[in-house]
C-alpha cells in the first residue's frame, strides 16, 4: 500500500452490496471475485459486506490470497482461479480448506502427490475453451478423467472456463461456441460419473449472455460498478451499476499562467492565453498515470478542469480558469474558485463534472478494471 502521500480513496461498500444484489437471484449463486485486494477496494472491508450480503463462495487468485482470506475470519468457501503454484499452495489447500482450480496435469499430480498423505481434497477442473490461456483442453477429457480415477482422493466438485470477449457484441458467436464446448465438456464429465457446479460467466457473461449463467457465475468489474459493455452497441445494458471507488488529491497551489509561458517538464503545454492554473498532489508515484499528461480531466467543486503538460512524481497541473471568473488566482470572479487545501477528484466526485471509471481509463488509455487495482493501493476509506 502507498503511504505517502495524502490521496484518499473512498470506497461505498453500500454502492457495493447494491450492485451484488442486482444479481443475486437474477441468476445461480453469485460468486463474488475479490482476488487482487478486491480490485483495489480492500479485501477484509469487502468480504465483511459481501457476508453480511449473504455472499457463500468468495473468488481470489493465487492460493496465498485464499489463505489471507481464511485467516481474515472467513469460514465459507473460498475458490483461488489460479490454483496451486507451488508445494506451499499445496499444503494449504488442505491447511486452509481452499477449493482450487486445477487447470494442466502438473498440477494435478501436484496434488495427487500431497492427497496421498493428506487425504480427501475437493477440486475445481479448469477448462480452455477459446481464452487459450489456462485449462485442460477439451480433446484431453478422456485422459483427464483416467488421471482421475487413478486418484480417488482428488473430488471435482467445480467446473470452470472462462469466456475471451463476452464484452464484445460481434463476438457472440465465440461466446456461443465457448459455452459449446464447454457443455460438451459437463456432458462428458456426467458421463464419467463426476457431478459438478459449472460456471462460464464473468460479469459481461452473466448480463449479456443469459445462457451462461448457468449454476454460478463469478462476479467481478459489475460488482465494483464498472460497464464492461461501455463503448459498445451493448452500452445500456450495464448501466445503472453504482460508484463503488472515489479519489481525490489536495489542491497545493494557485496560480497565474501568463500567455506563452510552457508549464511543468518538457513545457510540453504552452498557455496559448492567461490562465488560472491549480497543482493538485498527485503524481505518478501514486499510481496517476504519466499517461494522462495533457489528456486527462480532474473535477474540482464540479467543474471538469484539463491536465495541463506532463504528469509529475507527485504532482500534476490543471487548468482551473473556469472557476476563477476574471480575476486573478485569489481574486475570485463569478466561479467558486479554488486554493490550496480543496479537493480535487481524479475519479468520481460532485456533479456535473463527476469522472466515472470509463472517462478515467479512457483518458488514460486503460480499462476501469486497472485503474481500480492501481488508485486503490492508495490510503483508503470507508463510507456509505
Ligand atoms: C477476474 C475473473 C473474473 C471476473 O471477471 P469480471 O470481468 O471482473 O467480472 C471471472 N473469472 C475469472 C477466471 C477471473 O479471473
Amino acid at each position: 500500500m502507498i503511504d505517502y502521500n495524502k490521496i484518499q480513496v473512498e470506497i461505498s461498500l453500500d454502492n457495493l452490496a447494491a450492485n451484488v444484489r442486482r444479481f443475486q437471484g437474477v441468476c445461480g449463486t453469485v460468486i463474488p471475485v475479490i482476488k487482487s485486494d478486491a480490485y483495489g477496494h480492500g479485501l477484509a472491508e469487502v468480504t465483511r459486506t459481501l457476508a453480511a450480503e449473504g455472499a457463500t463462495t468468495l473468488a481470489v487468485g493465487y492460493v496465498n490470497e485464499a489463505v489471507k482470506l481464511r485467516c481474515l475470519g472467513w469460514t465459507g468457501r473460498i475458490l483461488a482461479l489460479l490454483g496451486p503454484v507451488d508445494e506451499a499452495d499445496a499444503a494449504a489447500l488442505w491447511e486452509h480448506d481452499i477449493l482450487a482450480a486445477i487447470a494442466n496435469m502438473d498440477q494435478l499430480s501436484r496434488v495427487a502427490g500431497a492427497a496421498r498423505t493428506r487425504g480427501r481434497l475437493d477440486i475445481c477442473l479448469k477448462f480452455d475453451t477459446g481464452m487459450r490461456r489456462l485449462g485442460f483442453r477439451p480433446e484431453g477429457l478422456a485422459a483427464l478423467v483416467d488421471a482421475l480415477r487413478a486418484n480417488p482422493a482428488l473430488v471435482p466438485v467445480m467446473a470452470s472456463t472462462h469466456l475471451a470477449s463476452a464484452d464484445v457484441p460481434e463476438h457472440e458467436a465465440n461466446v456461443t461456441m465457448q459455452a459449446g464446448r464447454f457443455q460438451s465438456v459437463l456432458d462428458g464429465l456426467e458421463q464419467a460419473g463426476y457431478q459438478v457446479e459449472a460456471n462460464i460467466a464473468n460479469s459481461a457473461g452473466a448480463m449479456a449472455h443469459k445462457a451462461c449463467r448457468m449454476d454460478s457465475m463469478r462476479l467481478g468489474i459489475a460488482m465494483y460498478g464498472g460497464n464492461p459493455f461501455h463503448g459498445t452497441s451493448w452500452e445500456e445494458r450495464g448501466q445503472g451499476l453504482l460508484p463503488t471507488m472515489q479519489v481525490s488529491a489536495p489542491v497545493l497551489h494557485v496560480h497565474t499562467l501568463r500567455q506563452g509561458e510552457g508549464v511543468s517538464y518538457g513545457w510540453t503545454h504552452v498557455a496559448g492565453r492567461d490562465c488560472e492554473v491549480a497543482v493538485v498532489g498527485v503524481g505518478y508515484a501514486d499510481n496517476y498515470s504519466r499517461s494522462l499528461s495533457s489528456r486527462g480531466f480532474m473535477n474540482i467543486k464540479g467543474y471538469r478542469v484539463p491536465i495541463l503538460g506532463r504528469v509529475c512524481m507527485q504532482m500534476t497541473v490543471v487548468d482551473v480558469t473556469g472557476l476563477m471568473g476574471e480575476g486573478l488566482a485569489g481574486e475570485l470572479g463569478d466561479g467558486p474558485g479554488v486554493r490550496p487545501g480543496d479537493q480535487a477528484w481524479l475519479l468520481g466526485g460532485p456533479a456535473p463534472g463527476t469522472i466515472t471509471p470509463e472517462d478515467l481509463a479512457g483518458w488514460w488509455g486503460t480499462i476501469p478494471y486497472e485503474a481500480f487495482c492501481l488508485l486503490g493501493m492508495n490510503p483508503r476509506s470507508y463510507g456509505k
